[in-house]
């Protein structure tokens, strides 16, 4: 380390937790940020200005202005350009520390693209806002044995889980399965600033520990915190199931892309997306959807128009987005809207 990093990083070397040889494993660790929304954006600023060396970042969307009341990173410039957020991102970092490395990626993180995305992490930070990925992530990362941090925020509620391969339990143990039905989700249900950010320092706090050598400091405990009206619980993980199919019997089905449900362009403009297994109760999301935009509904369809897009969703889950050929934006729109 030089004379000039010594005095950048003066304040975490002096911290003893961290210490010059902790900063020193900092300045070359690698984590990698699966989604840069409000999470992922407050924990790449933090790493960055940590001075972790090198940082992947992973994203599907493009900054719009109702970003912008949490997503930290991102300014009015980025929102009118529609930038790519993982774009967007990188640029604000190389602001902040020119000395560090940010790998950004424009894409859908997927069972194809995954070991290339996150194989070379120490580290991956849940920054995303759907179960799918989260079920591709942990089985990744209990196949290859990297720490992930799950988080995530809604409304004024938020959740915070470490998972350690082999020495935790994973999010199949605690979930074994993916939630059903409609999900409240930020587009549905809004969402505070403050949540987000406390969420994502959690789950940084946690990626330092680990990334400066100490991930025996890490806490086996999911927090739950109500930042409005409640207060913070912490509960310790229960014990890793002898029969988790993830972490115990070595099965990988998210790292198969036949498990995802698939997409198929239709027509010229729309994709449909292939769900068959997830019930919805279309008069919930009927009324979850009508404060957003035009809903037309009876118990067999929905449709709901968000220009320029316009979903066609059925009970079953299988949905049609016209007004994009992109299956990235298809997943990302399911995701916002129905969870
Ligand atoms: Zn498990």
């Amino acid at each position: 380390m030089n004379a000039a990093d010594r005095e950048r990083y003066s304040r975490q070397i002096l911290f003893t937790g961290i210490g010059e040889t902790g900063q020193e494993q900092l300045l070359h660790a690698h984590a990698a940020i699966v989604g840069c929304g409000a999470l992922g954006s407050f924990q790449a600023a933090a790493l960055a200005r940590a001075g972790v060396g090198h940082l992947t970042i992973i994203d599907r969307d493009y900054v719009e202005p109702s970003n912008l009341q949490r997503q930290w990173l991102f300014e009015e410039s980025d929102a009118r350009e529609a930038l790519p957020k993982a774009v967007a991102a990188q640029r604000r970092l190389a602001a902040i520390n020119s000395a560090i490395q940010v790998h950004a990626i424009v894409a859908d993180l997927t069972a194809a693209n995954i070991a290339e995305v996150l194989g070379d992490a120490a580290l991956i930070l849940d920054g995303t806002d759907n179960f799918e990925t989260r079920y591709l992530v942990n089985d990744f990362a209990v196949c290859r044995g990297i720490p992930w941090i799950y988080g995530a925020a809604v409304g004024s509620y938020g959740l915070v889980m470490p998972v350690l391969p082999r020495r935790t339990a994973c999010l199949r143990c605690v979930y074994p399965d993916p939630p059903e039905g409609v999900q409240p989700t930020c587009e549905t249900a809004g969402v505070l600033n403050v949540i987000a950010s406390l969420v994502a320092s959690y789950q940084a706090a946690d990626a330092l520990k680990i990334l400066c050598g100490r991930v025996e400091l890490v806490i086996p405990r999911i927090t739950r915190v109500e930042i409005w009206d409640g207060g913070t619980r912490q509960s310790a993980m229960p014990a890793r199931d002898p029969e988790c199919p993830t972490c115990a019997r070595g099965e990988f089905p998210y790292l198969e892309e036949s498990r995802r449900p698939p997409v198929t362009l239709c027509g010229r403009n729309a994709v449909q997306i292939h769900e068959t297994n997830r019930l919805l109760d279309l008069e919930d999301l009927r009324r979850r959807l009508e404060p957003l935009g035009q809903v037309r509904a009876n118990e067999f369809v929905l449709r709901f128009l968000a220009p320029p897009y316009e979903m066609t969703i059925f009970p079953d889950g299988r949905t049609i987005v016209k007004g994009t050929s992109d299956p990235g934006v298809a997943r990302s729109l399911y995701a916002r809207y129905v969870g």
